[in-house]
């Protein structure tokens, strides 16, 4: 799950029904089996959210009229939960009048479909929601993965850094950024040419995604510049990792030029325990390393400790 390759977007074809009345869910059963999906049931709301929450279905199919908490409760909370409001839901009602239905629509249900409803029906409009559902899961995947590197975009690590930073901040596990520079990457346009240039980020991309352990995030910052999450990963760790990825970096032989090696320098910044910087500040660390690095003569890496907040020691780095 950590490396983009990794994401899954096929494999969660499984649909949930939620109908109290079990002869729905035994034709859905059968039906659905000879459609190659996963049915699974819940038999009222409650069972109904905790079951989407925890099994995240590709596409749920809600009966309106059910005693106690009915259909349009359901639909209301599976939108407002943030795990669940990007899953498709196509609503069953008895009674289906122009009102009910705009209710519904607006509550943000993806179809809507009478009962008793014909198989073929349900099947056609089925098929057509988890094939948009596909593409937007597709979508929402590509927007955060580089074009060029295939790693992580900035895009994702904007969002993934707060996270983290967030993680830090709450339960105090340990975390550390690395942000990685090309050395004097401009050169090599200007001598070899700019597809020879792209050659070198792919391969750099490459070493990275194979130096890095499996839990770290490694993420396009910008132009020749790489970013690091990870994870519960204290200072002294994460700059054994970088030391290996810097040593890898420049024992690679090229086909465009047999000496000097391409080389990278890097800037750590690393917390054994909740750290006392917000995360802005905690990147802008990094890469001061960074620049400490360059200065100092290329091919290096800068750690610096992140201060923990007073009395915040939860594991040794
Ligand atoms: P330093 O060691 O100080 O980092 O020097 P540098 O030459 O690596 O840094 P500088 O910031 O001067 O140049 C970075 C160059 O990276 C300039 C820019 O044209 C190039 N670049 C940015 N994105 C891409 C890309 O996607 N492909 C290629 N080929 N070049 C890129
Ligand atoms: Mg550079
Ligand atoms: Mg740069």
């Amino acid at each position: 799950m950590h490396q983009p390759g990794q994401v899954d977007t096929e494999g969660t074809d499984c649909v949930l029904v939620i109908d109290d009345a079990p002869e729905v869910h035994r034709l859905l059963a059968f039906h659905l089996s000879r459609e190659e999906l996963k049915c699974i049931s819940a038999y009222d709301g409650p069972e109904g959210l905790s079951v989407a929450r925890s099994r995240l279905p590709a596409a749920i199919i809600l009966d309106l009229d059910m005693p106690g908490m009915d259909g349009l409760s359901v639909l209301r909370a599976l939108k407002a939960d943030e795990g669940t409001q990007n899953v498709p839901v196509l609503i069953l009602a008895r009674e289906q009048n122009a009102e009910r239905k705009v209710e519904c629509f607006e509550a943000g249900a993806s179809d809507f479909i009478g009962k008793p409803f014909e198989f073929a029906e349900l099947r056609m409009r089925l098929r057509s929601l988890l094939r948009t559902h596909r593409l937007f899961r597709l979508l929402a995947q590509r927007a955060q993965v580089d074009g060029l590197t295939g790693l992580w975009n900035r895009a994702f690590f904007d969002s993934r850094w707060s996270e983290e930073f967030a993680r830090n901040s709450r339960q105090g596990h340990p975390l550390s950024l690395a942000m990685l520079d090309i050395d004097h990457f401009k050169r090599i346009n200007d001598t070899h040419g700019h597809a020879t240039g792209d050659v070198v980020l792919v391969g750099i991309a490459k070493m990275l995604s194979r130096e890095g352990r499996r839990t770290d995030l490694v993420c396009r910052y910008g132009g020749e510049e790489f970013a690091i999450i990870m994870p519960d990963t204290p200072p002294g760790e994460a700059m054994n990792v970088c030391e290996r990825i810097r040593a890898a970096i420049c024992a690679t032989t090229w086909e465009f030029r047999k000496t000097p090696p391409v080389t990278a320098s890097v800037g750590v910044a690393g917390c054994r325990a909740k750290a006392s910087v917000n995360a802005e500040t905690w990147v802008q660390m990094a890469d001061a390393n960074l620049y400490v690095a360059k200065r100092g003569g290329r091919n290096r890496v800068v750690l610096g400790e992140v201060p923990p907040v007073d009395g915040s020691f939860r594991i040794a780095g």
